[in-house]
């Protein structure tokens, strides 16, 4: 049976725990329902629907992962796909179960952030990500 996540709140706290251990600065995870809603309601900028996002506070500056509360099994799919295709050969060995998908999403997303990396920089957050979570996936 394909991989989804219906409640991703269940590992928020843990994801939370892994975030402060590897960012440099104080960072919020909100499991929120739906990404692009949650943007339009703040007239924030958003693009596209993506399962997690990185943000940071007009106001205050501070650091913000949004992580999409369910995933089904064609979002994961696609994600798996495109961290393949940069190169990370082992990406479906590797983050088959929930817990590693979303540490690996999660940190990715930590990796915009930390590293002032845009949206053309995806290939290097993948392989931060993974090499947080102490793997090789090439
Ligand atoms: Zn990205």
């Amino acid at each position: 049976m394909a991989m989804e996540i219906t409640n991703a709140e269940e590992y928020r706290e843990s994801l939370a725990v892994l975030l402060r251990r590897q960012a440099n600065q104080p960072l919020e995870l909100l499991v929120v329902d739906d990404i692009a809603e949650w943007c339009a309601a703040r007239q924030e900028e958003g693009r596209g629907n993506p399962i997690a996002m990185a943000v940071v506070d007009g106001q205050t500056g501070l650091w913000g992962i949004l992580l999409r509360r369910r995933i089904n099994a064609n979002q994961i799919a696609s994600v798996l796909s495109r961290i393949e295709y940069g190169g990370f050969e082992r990406t479906h060995e590797i983050l088959n179960v929930p817990t590693k998908f979303l540490e690996h999403t999660v940190l990715h997303e930590l990796a915009h952030l930390q590293n002032g990396w845009n949206q053309d920089r995806e290939d290097d957050c993948d392989r931060w990500a993974f090499e947080r979570m102490g793997l090789n996936a090439v």
